[in-house]
Order: structure tokens, then sequence, then C-alpha cells
């Protein structure tokens, strides 16, 4: 008997996990997406056969899960009326919203609650994402394989044992294929000086960049082995990578992660 897992908010995130579930084989009427507008959840019901409501808490009055899926800013406004049906049902709570403790959205929603709080990233978008999640001591086991589950649909899925390690999840993966966007720039243009045609510098960078992020993923060496095997002594590759060593780019990275994960916290 599959779990029903109501998605209040059947945005960008949400749509992107109930997709990747039904893809792999999850029961597109054991998922319930809502939101205020039925002109949003028609398309959503034609094109995966979920079901949809526009009234936040009677879709909650039936789940064993709760995926809360709206921007940070409403999210107050759209859990206070759900706290009755919330409280008598008290199904799992999942809040893949950026920033907001599991304990001012217990508060919002009425008091002790099974939480996962979940930093997932924008590459989720397209099944590549990379999550940090966290469940507070109320989560059973079987809860958390659920949940883990559930965000496996769209990426790889890690686990942290304390909720404040999520602002140094911010910091790798949250905020993570920014830094990647700003280094395939950088390749980008440097290739253009270069003198190859933007495009072709865009796409080879873009290629290079999944290509060296795959390799690693299946190697059985750590990125440093896989970096010194591109390296011939005396070779272009360590003329590069003494380049960037000696401009102390291990520095610099640790120097935007720490300010990210400070930020997060900031915002928390
Ligand atoms: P989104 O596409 O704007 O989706 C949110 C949806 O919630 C919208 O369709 C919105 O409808 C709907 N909504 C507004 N009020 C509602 C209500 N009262 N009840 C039910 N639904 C309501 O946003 P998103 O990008 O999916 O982000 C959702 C959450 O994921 C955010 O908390 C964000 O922090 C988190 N997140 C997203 C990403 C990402 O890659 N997108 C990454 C990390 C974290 P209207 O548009 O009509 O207002």
């Amino acid at each position: 008997m599959h779990k029903t897992i109501v998605f209040i908010g059947a945005g960008n995130m949400a749509s992107a996990i109930f997709g990747g579930m039904i893809d792999g084989g999850h029961p597109a009427e054991s998922i319930i997406a809502t939101s205020p507008d039925d002109t949003l959840l028609t398309p959503l019901r034609e094109r995966y056969g979920i079901r949809t409501n526009t009234d936040n808490a009677v879709a909650v009055s039936e789940a064993d899960v709760v995926v809360l899926a709206v921007k940070p800013q409403i999210m107050c406004q759209v859990c206070e009326p759900l706290r009755d049906a919330v409280q008598d049902r008290k199904p799992l709570i999942v809040s893949v919203a950026a920033g907001l403790e599991a304990a001012t959205l217990e508060g919002w929603l009425g008091g002790e609650l099974a939480m996962i709080r979940c930093m997932p990233n924008t590459p989720s978008l397209v099944g590549a994402g990379a999550s940090g999640l966290y469940a507070n001591p109320r989560v059973s086991a079987e809860q958390r394989e659920l949940a883990g589950e559930l965000l496996s649909a769209v990426g790889l899925v890690e686990w942290v044992d304390d909720e404040a390690l999520l602002n140094a999840v911010t910091a790798v993966s949250g905020s993570g294929p920014a830094y990647f966007f700003l280094f395939f720039e950088a390749m980008e243009e440097a290739g253009v000086k270069l003198g190859l045609p933007r495009e072709t510098a865009r796409r080879l960078a873009l290629q290079t960049g999944f290509g060296a992020a795959s390799m690693a993923l299946k190697s059985e060496h750590e990125p440093a082995q896989l970096k010194r095997n591109v390296m011939s002594p005396q070779g272009s590759t360590e003329r590069a990578i003494q380049h960037f060593e000696d401009a102390e780019l291990r520095q610099i990275v640790e120097g935007a992660m720490q300010a990210c994960a400070a930020r997060a916290q900031e915002m928390a």
C-alpha cells in the first residue's frame, strides 16, 4: 500500500520531485498536488495523472507525507491554516524551503511533528540534483527511508545529523551550481580570447565539466588522483594547475563557501 504524498505548492521543485517519482514507478494516484489556482493544476493532472486539490487542508487530511514546496516568504501564511489538519493527522512533514528551521515550521504548524528539512539544488529540475536532508528526532526509521526515496527521485541524497550542517550543505551543493556556472563563464571567455568561436568554447567547457564530474563519480580514484593523471610532467595541464595554485584558488573557494554558509545561517 503506497503512502499518500501531498505537495503543498505545485511549482518547479514539487513537479520535479513528483515527476521523478512517477518516472521511477510510484503510482500517480497516491500523489496529490495543491495550488490555490486550478488552472495551474489542470495540466499537472493531465500530464502526470496525479490528484490535485485547491484546498490545502482537505488534501492534508489524507496525507501520510506533506511536502512543503512553496516559497519561504509565504510559508508562514500557508502553514498556519493547516494546523488543525496537520495536528489531527500527524503526517511526516518534508520541507524543501531554503532557510526555514524545523522548529519554526513546527511552531507555524501548531506543535511537535516528525519533520525533515531538505536542501535541494536547481539541477534537481533536470533529475541531477544533490540534496542534503536532516530529520528531527521525531522522524521514524521508516519515515526517513520514505523521504530518502522521495528525494532520490531528483538526484543524490545525503543525510546530515545536525540541522546546522544544512548551512554547510547550502555552501557545497545548494549554491554550488552557481560556482560551476561562474567557472564555465570564465572558461568560455578565456576560450574566446584564445581564438575559439564563443559557441564552441561554451560547448567544450560545459561538456568538459559534465565529463569530469561523470568520470569522477564512476572512478575508484579521488579527484586529486584524477587531476594528477591528466598532468604529465612539464606539460600544459601542469602549467595551468600551477597557475591556479599560485593564485590561491583553494583559499578563494574556501572563503566563498565560508561566506555562503555564514549568510545561510544569518537568513535562518
Ligand atoms: P515555485 O515554482 O514558485 O512554486 C511554488 C508554488 O507554490 C507556485 O506554483 C505557487 O503558485 C504555489 N503557491 C503559492 N501560494 C500557495 C498556497 N497558498 N498553497 C499552495 N500553493 C501555493 O517555487 P519553486 O522554485 O518550486 O520553490 C519551492 C520551494 O523549493 C521554495 O521554498 C524554495 O526555497 C525551494 N527550493 C527550490 C529550488 C529550485 O531549484 N527551484 C532549490 C532549492 C530550494 P503561484 O505561482 O500562483 O503563486
